[in-house]
């Protein structure tokens, strides 16, 4: 599932694509994907005749800017856009299509069928759902440590989903938790109010650095992904403990653990995330 920062790279990589093209017209062939207008012919009909203007991110959804409207659209599993020609076959599980007057078409796949698009009058989109219940950017500047503590410090949860949830801090999932976490040397499921200050500290710092380093890496491929078959595609940041199960920790060499941790498969380093004494 796409995190904060394969978000953020599609979000650059449409910017360069679509910004000033203009939808001829739209095809839904399933109409699910829409959430909003409750129709998807409406949804088609109304987006007809507007140009893109820019492409922003709130969390892990993409808000794309049209002149008079904004759609907002979540990639959840597996989402995927593509810019192709008119002419260009078109691949099996596309479900939407945007059809723009230059003879291009922005194509959105998706194999899993669990991606959402909402339309909105500029203005409606940040103050009704799914946007409005939003917490923090841990990228922007209003992203102080004072303010991560007043949103994490108090909850009894483990501090895994407290990171999870997107009421509080957004655009982390499952693989940037854990590494977050584990460049912190933090266990999964210490409960966010036991947490000292110092790991409170670190923990912050780590959701900063591993989600920027993530980002970069994006940044620096995007090229890749204009060319070819003009598909965005998600990269994978070096990961240090994802995906590791029964490898040998980078830090310390101690066998990378995985576990289930608030319903989400966990990888942690037993020796470096030393478990809590209190679960
Ligand atoms: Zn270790």
């Amino acid at each position: 599932m796409p995190e904060l920062p394969e978000v953020e790279t599609v979000k650059r990589t449409l910017n360069q694509l679509i910004v000033g093209k203009t939808i001829e017209r739209v095809t839904v062939s399933l109409p699910r994907i829409i959430q909003r207008p409750d129709d998807a012919l409406q949804f088609e009909h109304v987006l007809a005749g507007h140009t893109f203007q820019r492409v922003e991110r709130r969390g892990k959804f993409l808000r794309m800017i049209l002149d008079g409207l904004v759609l907002v659209s979540h990639l959840r599993m597996e989402g995927r856009y593509g810019v192709f020609r008119q002419d260009e076959p078109v691949e099996k599980h596309t479900h939407v299509i945007f059809h723009f007057t230059d003879q291009t078409e922005l194509r959105y796949k998706d194999v899993r069928q669990f991606g959402t698009m909402h339309l909105f009058q500029p203005g409606e989109d940040l103050q009704l759902p799914p946007l409005n219940k939003l917490g923090i950017e841990p990228l922007d500047e209003q992203f102080t440590l004072d303010r991560f503590k007043s949103v994490i410090a108090k909850r009894s949860t483990a501090i895994k989903p407290t990171l999870l949830n997107q009421a509080y801090v957004v655009g982390i999932g499952n693989i940037y938790v854990d590494e977050s976490l584990f460049r912190a040397g933090v266990h999964p499921e210490t409960k966010a109010n036991t947490l000292s200050d110092q790991q409170l500290e670190d923990i912050y710092h780590a959701v900063i650095a591993t989600l920027s380093e993530a980002v970069d890496a994006g940044g620096s491929s995007i090229k890749s992904y204009v060319n070819g078959q003009g598909e965005m595609g998600m990269f994978q940041q070096q990961l240090q403990i994802y995906g590791r199960k029964d490898e040998p920790c980078v830090q310390c060499g101690a066998m990378i653990m995985k576990s289930v941790v608030g319903g989400r498969g966990t990888h942690y380093c037993p020796r470096c995330q030393q478990e809590p004494l209190m679960k």
